[in-house]
């Protein structure tokens, strides 16, 4: 027995407003768990805040001292210079993270991206965990996504494998009504039709207030929650606009099955609570994969809004 595999692993999500550390026995249960605000603008803050709640939970659970943490955070470690990119905690971009981390609190660190680390959990032992290749989605304020084969995470030379909301969504091949296509939609990367702008919570709250919401409807219908609502309590505005949203996911879906055929994908963020979402993929992607069958699962989150945590944790799978 490999004792490495029996240690508990520690886990960091370090987001916009929230620090939280999580520490894992190999089981997967929770030994401890605390979080402390952000220091906004401040990255030696930051870093300080990460070792404060480490040496925390070590002097509580008496762990040992070399033990290695995972950390998720928004953005990317660049492969070339070692820096932050794109995070939208803007001081820690261009900041070489890893590093001063490592010399701070004397033990190795992983970082990894919200998506890769929601996949790694759910592969790990959340809903896809019986699965060989998971690719997994967070349909929420943005898309993103992530790819582990074999419970490792994937994260390609350039650091963007399972990015697939930048692709352009391929709507001459889309095979419904096309009366919500009128105007191309501008994505903030500077390209035209994103998945992300057909596919994120606003936009799917933008299809609905352009092309299903009946004019003479006075009711505020905010946000894609509330369209949800709308479809369960039976408004057929809100179930057609859900169901184009069903099909034109399944169309930029069916391009990750063509390449990478997956066992599973698993989904995050609001939109992966819409119920219909698991019934409808079904039934729309096989007029575009090329197969005759599809054995794909379609499956919802188990840990919700701890997958990133609990993927950073798995970022060292205690055999190396
Ligand atoms: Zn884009």
């Amino acid at each position: 027995m490999n004792s490495r595999k029996l240690q508990p692993r520690i886990g960091i999500d370090l987001g916009g407003t929230k620090i939280e550390i999580v520490v894992l026995k190999s089981d997967g249960s929770i030994l401890a768990r605390q979080r402390e605000n952000t220091p906004r603008d401040n990255y030696d803050g930051i870093l300080k805040t990460i070792s404060g709640l480490l040496e925390k939970v070590s002097t509580e659970l008496s762990l040992p001292i070399d033990l290695p943490i995972g950390i998720c955070t928004p953005g990317t470690v660049s492969r070339v210079s070692g820096m932050i990119m794109n995070s939208n905690s803007t001081c820690l971009n261009g900041r070489p993270l890893p590093n001063d981390l490592e010399a701070l609190i004397m033990r190795p660190v992983k970082i990894a991206n919200d998506a890769d680390c929601f996949t790694l959990s759910e592969a790990w032992d959340g809903a896809a965990k019986e699965s060989k290749s998971v690719f997994g989605l967070i349909l929420g304020t943005g898309v993103g996504g992530g790819i582990v084969i074999n419970q490792q995470l994937v994260q390609g030379a350039d650091s963007i494998a399972g990015e697939w909301g930048h692709i352009p969504l391929c709507l001459d091949a889309y095979q419904g009504s096309k009366e919500s296509f009128t105007n191309d939609r501008k994505c903030f990367c500077g390209r035209k039709n994103c998945i992300e702008t057909w596919l994120s919570g606003p936009a799917l709250t933008r299809t609905y207030h352009n092309t299903f919401k009946n004019p003479d409807q006075t009711q505020e219908d905010g946000n894609a929650k509330l369209i949800a609502e709308l479809a369960l309590a039976g408004q057929q505005a809100a179930l057609d606009c859900i169901d184009e949203y069903c099909h034109l996911l399944a169309l930029a879906l069916s391009n990750i099955i063509n390449v990478l055929d997956p066992d599973t994908f698993v989904f995050g963020g609001g939109i992966s609570n819409i119920d219909m979402l698991y019934e409808r993929l079904p039934h729309y992607l096989p007029r575009y994969i090329f197969s005759d069958q599809l054995e794909t699962k379609f499956v919802k989150a188990k840990y919700g809004d701890s997958s990133g945590v609990r993927g950073a944790a798995w970022l060292w799978p205690g055999n190396s």
